[in-house]
């Protein structure tokens, strides 16, 4: 019973998520056909499994082959699809994901994410909560919805701005969420009619890369803390931004464990990035084993961090792997430190400059080898003179790299798919990886 019960504890030892691991891994062997071939196929028991220290024994799967058998393969051979709740990915990276979870199993997914909000502001209830630039899938996602004392409102993509800043005002949210990039739609809106919005108790960023710029913007006009949450479909919350650090997070262990593995599957030391693969810990429905979600991230060693979370520490590096810029002479680099560079040469200390008057948008593109276009949506007080020393900045990366500025009218992504801010053309190491993983996992089939 004990046994049971602990999967559902938001907080977690070492010894609880080893347990939960092991336990996960024996039903999945014997429960879903998918796991029962795959590790079948790859000569490997899962009772070899007795901690995470033994997870690399296991073959990492990728979204393409675990969705490739359809329910029937992936489900637990006891859930009935009709009965479970189906959740599903917008393929951002190109593979849409269909999530099945039970009732206790949703339950339990938005209880951690409370938990992992509360670990930066007081959440007190009845909680309004406003989801920006949410996608309308189907006519079951409604506008408003209830459960119990949380009222969910939800201002879909491409609804009219001013009605969006209507039901803002009208809701008064205590917690908003969103990606970075409709938030900083919403808030460049507000800004820029002079709307002064309700304060809400905590502004949740997920899904996209938070951006230092973007991070800034949202805490003038909402005046109130911007927590970056590490949050997917296939588990809900993996990770929380540490209070006292925000640019650390503390992967949720009641969830998930994290590893940090390099192209070939193999774990990563401390302080080295690399792919995050990620083992859901309560989803027996359709259990996640060792799945890769195409994110980057870097383990931290991990003592007692000073905020009091005693447990492990990453930082994530971008949004997704296929962003990183290729150089002439072979290197590459991630999109956060181009966006660093780029970033670094506006004029933040000069008095009166503002960057929502002078851009909007902005987003760096790697057209070819030698080629950064950057694409901006000007704002009132554009200047063609923040460029040259953008350009001297990138030619530190390489003397050869050279920038072209297109001045654009929108730079909203196609719907379901992501923002990115940097935006790398060429394969990366990384790409291929991920293509050959895919190519395999069709071959299979
Ligand atoms: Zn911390």
């Amino acid at each position: 019973m004990i046994c049971a019960w602990s999967r559902f504890l938001p907080r977690k030892t070492m010894e609880d998520v080893n347990r939960s691991v092991r336990s996960m891994l024996s039903y999945a062997y014997h429960h879903v056909p998918f796991y029962r071939e795959l590790y079948d196929r790859a000569g490997v028991h899962p009772d070899l499994v007795r901690s995470v220290d033994d997870l690399p024994l296991l073959p990492v799967i990728s979204r393409l082959e675990l969705m490739a058998g359809g329910p029937a393969s992936y489900l637990n051979r006891k859930a009935n699809p009709e009965k479970l709740t189906v959740k599903h990915t917008t393929g951002t990276t190109g593979n849409p994901v269909t999530v099945y979870m039970n009732f206790a199993e949703q339950a339990f997914r938005k209880i951690t994410m409370m938990d992992a909000y509360s670990r930066n502001t007081w959440i007190k209830f009845p909680l309004r909560a406003l989801d920006v630039g949410t996608e309308r899938k189907d006519a079951a996602t409604t506008l408003v919805s209830r459960t119990g004392p949380h009222k969910r409102v939800r201002l879909f993509r491409g609804m009219p701005m001013d009605e969006q800043i209507d039901l803002l005002f009208k809701t008064r949210p205590s917690l908003i969420a969103g990606r970075p990039s409709t938030l900083w739609e919403l808030a460049l809106a507000l800004s820029t009619r002079g709307l002064t919005p309700p304060r809400p108790a905590i502004l949740i960023s997920n899904v996209e890369m938070l951006f230092p710029h973007v991070r800034r913007l949202l805490e003038d006009v909402f005046r109130c803390k911007v927590h970056d949450c590490y949050n997917c479909e296939e588990a809900g919350n993996l990770a929380w931004q540490c209070p006292k650090h925000p640019d650390r997070m503390h992967p949720n262990t009641a969830v998930v464990w994290i590893e940090i593995l390099d192209a070939n599957n193999r774990p990563l030391p401390f302080g080295r990035e690399g792919r995050v693969v990620i083992t859901n810990l309560f989803n027996r429905t359709m259990p996640f084993i060792r799945y890769s979600m195409g994110d980057r991230a870097v383990l931290l060693d991990w003592e007692k961090c000073d905020c009091g979370h005693h447990g492990p520490v990453m930082r994530l590096t971008e949004g997704r792997s296929e962003n990183f810029i290729v150089l002439p002479d072979g290197r590459e680099v991630s999109p956060r430190i181009v966006f660093d560079l780029v970033n670094r040469a506006f004029p933040y200390d000069t008095p009166g400059w503002n960057m929502i008057d002078a851009i909007r948008t902005f987003q760096i593109i790697q057209e070819t080898e030698k080629l950064i276009v950057i694409k901006v949506v000007p704002g009132p007080a554009y200047s063609d003179s923040l460029w040259p020393k953008v350009e001297r900045n990138l030619s530190e990366l390489h003397p050869a790299l050279r920038l072209n500025v297109e001045l654009v009218d929108d730079l909203t992504p196609a719907p379901g798919k992501k923002f990115h801010q940097v935006l790398g053309k060429l394969g990366s190491r990384w790409t291929r990886a991920m293509e050959n993983v895919n190519a395999t996992a069709g071959e299979q089939k």
